[in-house]
């Protein structure tokens, strides 16, 4: 019997590529004692900080460590308000280098207001200037050809012109809308404003808190909601079409299969691996070229969820994307995993810095 197994690319349905960098960021200033004000008092102050280094080698690293876990196609979700033009290029620019497949989006939101400043948003104002440049952005990506979503990061930082906005572009470029849908209690009752436009092309993440079904996919992020402490989503409950992702902590979608087992078995003793199993593979369905790159682990059960839900040293040794190695012998072939990691601390100082400096 060979110790190995191939399988098709995983797919992370849900990333934040820009996350890369904060791991071992300062501590906020303010400790965040529930879900919004952990947005408010890291990632908010994280995404506004975002240059194009930052975004690049950021991105370059969260690509070359996917590869290493053989994801191979990742859904990106990113926010960078004071360098919105030209990010997703960076992003597409990085993801290529490494050799990895992006369908990037930017996650528009009014709750920056003209002057910069965060604002709360309420349904009946006026799109403001960066949810328009954050569409525009959007647009001109699409209309190079290239494969991305509209990114929306969820309906409670945004007016209805933007949320209905962001659905027409999607339509006008036959693509689905990618968003945070209650995720956290502030965004309860989010699919009663987005359930008029959504489609199964809609990518509806988390949907932690949602009170009704909504069309699209369910972006199901266990180790993110337990991370965050929103609660359990019991996704199966509102849709066949569940995938996983893993909101930019990592993108090692075997390990997410598995966190994804152990939160369904944490709250029914009944729950399947085989169900998860299936959420993995479903979001390889949604970058449907996965299915041709070829993956090689270390470990030849890897096609029985039963064996890997109970496996947690599974590895990568092989992967290649479009018929040509990315991945040999656990390195990298397009680009140098070393200096990735360099540059990336490099760029992780600066937004280090950058973020202790902020008030
Ligand atoms: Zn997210």
């Amino acid at each position: 019997m060979t110790n190995t197994r191939t399988t098709a690319g995983l797919v992370c349905a849900h990333h934040h590529l820009y996350s890369s960098l904060a791991r071992g960021m300062p501590a906020p200033k303010v400790a965040p004692h529930h879900f919004l004000s952990v947005l408010e008092n890291i990632w908010w102050k994280l995404d506004a900080a975002l240059d194009h280094d930052m975004i690049y080698w950021s991105a370059a690293l969260g690509a070359a460590e996917a590869l290493l876990s053989g994801t191979t196609a990742i859904i990106d979700h990113h926010e960078s308000p004071n360098c919105i033009e030209g990010s997703l290029e960076t992003i597409y620019a990085a993801c290529s280098e490494v050799g990895i497949r992006v369908v990037p989006c930017y996650g528009v939101t009014d709750r920056w207001s003209d002057d910069g400043n965060l604002q709360q948003v309420h349904p009946s104002s006026a799109m403001t200037r960066s949810a328009q440049i954050g569409l525009e952005e959007t647009e001109q990506y699409l209309a190079s050809g290239k494969i991305a979503m509209v990114g929306v990061h969820a309906a409670f930082t945004c007016t209805d012109e933007t949320l209905e906005a962001a659905a027409q572009l999607a339509n006008e470029y036959n693509t689905g809308v990618h968003i945070h849908v209650a995720e956290g209690p502030d965004d309860i009752g989010a699919e009663k404003r987005i359930k008029q436009y959504a489609n199964d092309q809609w990518l509806i993440v988390h949907g932690v808190h949602l009170q009704e079904p909504i069309a699209g996919t369910i972006v199901h992020n266990p180790r993110s909601n337990m991370n965050n402490a929103v609660g359990y989503a019991r996704p199966s409950q509102w849709s066949n079409r569940i995938a996983l992702g893993s909101d930019g902590i990592d993108s090692n979608m075997m390990s997410e299969f598995q966190m994804a087992f152990v939160a369904g078995r944490a709250d029914n003793i009944s729950f399947s691996p085989e169900l998860a199993w299936e959420w993995l593979w479903n979001s390889s369905q949604l970058v449907p070229e996965t299915q041709n790159d070829v993956v090689t682990w270390n470990y030849p059960h890897m096609d029985s969820p039963w064996h890997v839900a109970y496996t947690t040293s599974v590895h990568v040794s092989d992967v290649k994307v479009n018929n040509e190695y990315v991945l040999r012998e656990g390195s990298l072939t397009k680009v140098e995993l070393g200096e990735i990691r360099r540059k990336a601390e490099e760029q992780s100082q600066r937004l280090h810095h950058a973020l202790a400096m902020s008030a």
